[in-house]
């Protein structure tokens, strides 16, 4: 464990040895720049956007301590281990912890053991915790979900509201305040709470360009479910209703299909909640049911995709329960289910409550921007952004408009047939029965009713069922009727009716593509038939998954703590085979690699073994994995290049590739004292280096020496000089 101040260490330094990552995302440096100059500041990241490297990096660049306050116990365990993974000496203080164990970790941060203290608002501010971190050498202060500061963010927490005592009783320590959300309001109260108004507000985007955006009409939900989680197999997703009921329905349907879900709302038992999450974390349980109670405090960075079975009332919660999927910047796909149902039951709601009148219209324009969004025929994404205060030049690509672009026509005709179905039973039906009379269905309501000798009755057969839910809730949302909530439901005409009916007024609908015929994100590329290679390394990444599920049981950690799946899928892709080759994957710094690169490495061989075809990359690596193989069972040269067949000089090179590559090859017993000397003298009188062409010196000493010894004699001469 790496305790000490690295000494001369820059932040790109440590951002590649700690997290294995080569360069800082937007706002990163700065920030990290500002807090190394001892400022305070305020940073506003979208969930995942990678807030914890903002203090970790100082953390370890400062000497002394960063405490780290967090109201999130729950996560705490998770991000400490996480940290020691990359090996960085952390530890964390919550009343989860025994006053022995919390005693321990006291004493390790008064011997200076530690880089990173997380803890408890309630612990920091009970007994004498504060005095005692006056006796450490604090030098930073770094403030998480700094929005339950404020009372006018929407997760306000009282224990925070102390947290001003920072700033008096630590004047000289600087303080970086992190949050997800928080409007220009919220922000402002965050500086002025925690006494830091001088400091400086650092916003990044928040677009999150690799989760997919998609609008599915809300019919058949449970099937379009199956369908769509066929399409994630094994990844996990989490699934967002209304009630609770329905999370327990949904699981029961997902269950019978074979598929791990489990519900989760906040009328189970803790231990029960806990023990779901837990299992959800460790990717034992796929899916997730849950109700708005779940997700608060979810680290988990493998989420692959998100549901909303329902409607979710405002654009703020929409996008921080999308915002659950891809964390780990991997794609991820979100799909939200809209039929004009929803937005009766928000409405209903909402006017049920007992809230005052004036927040009833609060909460009313919130559902209409959601509404919006539902019902949107231009790119969702610049909707979501937008909504966020900020501008886009570009329709996103990732989103279902820009994908099946919308087109409208001339629905006038449409919406005249379905205008006489209702005056002809005088305004009483709904849904259902309006489209069941266009169509022409004899089902047994429609022939009580003698509704099926109605002059419209049929008129509509040429539209699916489907495309008529889709024309009529377009011609709701737009006024072109009304609808009695208090009647059924039954649909009324409105003075746009008439003026449609009479033909004086055009009504313009925008086309409905069926499911069927949209274009999916998978079917985006040329050809349904996947190459090659991508077959394979699915496969492999599978392999790679469950050497991390074993490692991670092993531990007692989330599988993502191990690896991340956005590194998986680039091991999968490059197939590292050598230390040095792995140490180019994004997220494998010096401790991860020192903990878990063999036994990958050792995964990605066999898989190679049994897959490569001769000739490809991949078999060119392995070669060097055979001589390697033999070299370390003792064997000499001579021998490795008797038992594989091939020349000592190939042999030779190999070795060298492979001591590059930072394996442990000890060159210099490789050769002959003699011919070393020999060899690099001619080297410098013709100042020719390692991998410049070596026939000149080949031919100067007389082609006494064969190539194999002279590249090696150069090998060793340019690790000496390193
Ligand atoms: P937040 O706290 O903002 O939700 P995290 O700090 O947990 O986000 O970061 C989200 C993910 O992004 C993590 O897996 C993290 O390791 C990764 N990440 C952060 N910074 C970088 C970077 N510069 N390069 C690559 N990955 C990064
Ligand atoms: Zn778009």
């Amino acid at each position: 464990m790496i305790g000490k101040l690295e000494m001369a260490s820059t932040k790109e330094d440590i951002l590649k040895k700690y997290f294995g990552y080569e360069s800082f995302r937007p706002n990163q440096a700065a920030i990290i720049d500002k807090v190394m100059a001892g400022e305070d500041c305020l940073v506003l990241m979208p969930t995942g956007g990678g807030k914890s490297i903002c203090f970790q990096v100082p953390a370890l660049l400062k000497p002394g301590l960063t405490v780290v306050i967090s109201p999130l116990i729950a996560l705490m365990k998770d991000q400490v281990e996480a940290l020691k993974g990359n090996g960085v000496a952390a530890a964390y203080l919550n009343s989860s912890l025994s006053v022995q164990e919390q005693d321990q970790i006291m004493w390790q941060a008064k011997l200076g053991e530690l880089k990173l203290l997380y803890i408890a608002p309630e612990k920091l501010f009970s007994g004498n915790t504060l005095s005692f971190f006056r006796e450490l050498n604090v030098s930073l202060f770094a403030v998480d979900e700094s929005h339950c500061i404020s009372s006018w963010g929407h997760d306000f927490r009282p224990e925070y509201r102390q947290l001003n005592l920072i700033k008096q009783q630590f004047p000289g320590v600087p303080i970086i305040a992190l949050t997800a959300t928080a409007d220009r309001v919220t922000r402002r109260d965050i500086l002025k709470q925690l006494g830091i108004e001088g400091a400086e507000t650092f916003v990044s985007s928040f677009d999150r360009p690799n989760l997919n955006l998609t609008v599915l009409p809300g019919r058949k939900r449970i099937e379009q479910i199956k369908r769509f989680i066929a399409k994630h197999e094994r990844q996990p997703g989490i699934i967002y209703c209304l009630s609770r009921k329905a999370t327990e329905t949904v699981t029961a349907s997902l269950n019978k299909e074979g598929i791990k879900a489990a519900y989760y709302h906040a009328g189970l038992r803790s231990e029960l909640r806990s023990s779901v999450q837990e299992q959800f974390l460790r990717d034992d349980i796929q899916v997730i049911v849950a109700t708005v109670a779940f997700g608060m405090g979810i680290d988990k960075s493998n989420v692959r995709w998100v549901i909303h079975y329902n409607l979710p009332s405002n654009v703020e919660s929409f996008y921080q329960e999308i915002g659950r999927a891809g964390r780990d910047g991997e794609p991820a796909d979100t799909a939200l289910f809209y039929s004009y149902m929803d937005i009766i039951t928000r409405q209903e709601m909402i006017n049920n409550s007992d809230q005052q009148e004036v927040q009833k219209e609060v909460l009313h324009a919130k559902l209409d921007r959601m509404k919006q969004y539902a019902e949107a025929d231009i790119c969702r994404r610049r909707i979501l952004l937008s909504y966020f205060n900020e501008a886009v030049d570009q329709d996103c690509g990732n989103c279902d408009v820009c994908r099946n672009p919308r087109t409208r026509f001339d629905g006038t005709i449409i919406a005249q047939k379905a205008l006489s179905a209702i005056t002809r039973t005088d305004q009483k039906i709904a849904m259902g029965m309006v489209i069941d009379i266009l169509r022409g269905s004899r089902n047994r309501q429609v022939i009580q009713n003698g509704y099926d000798s109605l002059r419209t009755f049929g008129v509509g057969h040429d539209l699916k069922g489907e495309e008529w839910a889709e024309y009529i809730g377009q011609m709701l949302n737009s006024g072109v009727m009304d609808i009695a909530y208090d009647e059924a439901h039954s649909f009324k005409l409105n003075h746009f009716s008439k003026e449609v009916l009479r033909g004086e007024r055009k009504v313009e609908l925008v086309r409905y593509i069926p499911i069927s015929e949209r274009k999916a994100k998978e079917d985006t590329g040329v050809s349904d038939v996947k190459p090659k290679q991508e077959i394979i390394k699915d496969a492999l990444f599978e392999k790679l998954r469950g050497l991390r599920k074993q490692l991670a049981d092993r531990l007692s950690v989330p599988p993502y703590v191990v690896f991340s799946d956005a590194t998986l899928s680039e091991m999968a892709q490059k197939r590292p085979l050598s230390e040095a080759q792995m140490k180019t994957v994004a997220g494998v710094g010096a401790e991860k690699f020192r903990r878990y690169g063999a036994a990958f490495i050792e995964e990605i061989v066999r898989f190679a073994k049994e897959n490569t075809e001769p000739g490809t990359r991949i078999a060119k690596g392995l070669t060097y994995v055979e001589t390697w193989e033999l070299y370390q069972q003792g064997y000499s040269v001579k021998v490795i290049a008797e038992k594989r067949g091939l020349n000592p000089v190939t042999i030779l090179s190999h070795l060298i590739k492979l001591k590059d590559d930072g394996h442990d090859v000890d060159l210099e017993a490789l050769i002959d004292q003699q011919a070393y000397q020999k060899i690099t003298q001619a080297a410098e009188e013709l100042s020719i280096r390692k991998d410049e062409p070596l026939k000149p010196i080949f031919e100067l000493l007389n082609e006494q020496y064969d190539y194999g010894q002279i590249k090696l004699a150069l090998a060793v001469a340019e690790g000496k000089r390193a």
